[in-house]
């Protein structure tokens, strides 16, 4: 496995690959490596000759209030992890490769970027989008996998993609959990003993709502207030939102309407550890 930490080389390298006729898949991520981001090297290594990972905590996505400084970080472990996985090309720039100047150009995808997440993290997304785009300006791959883990972070890409005519097909794979149903974060490990035991309740606020919804019920106001309950009676976790969405649109939803699912949203803070979860919501068959 090769280790490139500078933009030239890496994409020196990109431009000598596709000379070859090599597909490059590609996957971007902040390190500290678990199980959901090997799966989407799995992912990657099904339709590529070649998969590149990123490791980059990038300073732009998060705010001055929020955990930069103290995200997790073990280079050497992931470097290991990302080897024994298949992957071909682990791009590890510094902060000063990336962000040269002290004034950069940003990428703003307009209205998703300000609900749910944006509402509570404002600047977030526009830092994605932003280093995203980067990244596929120095990797140049056919295609990008990420996952539904992040699910509004992936409709902002393909949506990016998709205004600015990137030429990168956008993958997304599905949320891998730990045994008890919590989805797999790099954050998980700044969780205490017992708001780790009481985080499962976000997967089972879901599994409510997605039981609810097969049922019949079409009111996700009243599916909402059931998430709640169920929350702030299982745990101490602070609520951000619970919000639901038109998974094709991104737009807000309090009925299910004509729609075959929505996509339940939901953040909540544990102490100083923020955790998001998600899942879709399939409609019950209605008879006409
Ligand atoms: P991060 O390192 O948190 O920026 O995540 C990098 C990529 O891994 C993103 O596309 C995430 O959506 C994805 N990812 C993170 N956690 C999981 C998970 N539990 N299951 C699937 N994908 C994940």
């Amino acid at each position: 496995m090769k280790v490139i930490n500078s933009v030239t080389e890496m994409q020196r390298t990109a431009d000598e690959l596709r000379a070859y006729g090599r597909k490059i898949g590609f996957v971007p991520t902040m390190g500290y490596l678990h199980d959901g981001h090997l799966s989407l090297v799995d992912e990657a290594r099904k339709r590529a000759d070649v998969v590149v990972m990123s490791v980059f905590v990038n300073p732009t996505q998060f705010a001055p209030t929020e955990d930069l400084t103290t995200y997790p970080r073990d280079i050497g472990r992931d470097l290991k992890l990302a080897e024994d996985r298949g992957v071909d090309i682990v791009f590890n720039p510094a902060d000063k490769e990336m962000y040269p100047d002290e004034e950069f150009a940003f990428v703003e995808v307009e209205r998703v970027s300000r609900l749910l997440e944006g509402e509570f993290r404002p600047t977030h997304f526009r830092g994605v989008a932003s280093v995203v785009a980067k990244l596929f300006n120095i990797v140049k791959p056919h295609f990008a996998v990420f996952g539904q883990k992040d699910a509004q972070q992936a409709f902002v890409v393909r949506k990016m993609v998709r205004d600015l005519n990137f030429d990168v097909s956008i993958v997304v794979a599905p949320i891998v959990r730990e045994e008890d149903g919590l989805a797999m974060s790099s954050r998980n490990v700044y969780l205490s003993e017992t708001d780790r035991r009481e985080a499962t309740v976000l997967y089972r606020s879901l599994i409510l709502a997605r039981g609810l919804v097969r049922e019949g019920t079409t009111d996700l106001v009243a599916v909402r207030s059931e998430m709640l309950k169920l929350i702030s009676s299982g745990s101490k976790g602070k609520i951000d939102y619970i919000g639901f969405v038109n998974p094709e649109t991104f737009e807000r939803i309090e009925e299910i309407g004509k729609l075959d699912k929505a996509l339940a949203l939901l953040a909540v803070r544990f102490g100083k550890t923020r955790l998001i979860d998600n899942m879709y919501l399939e409609a019950s068959r209605r008879e006409i």
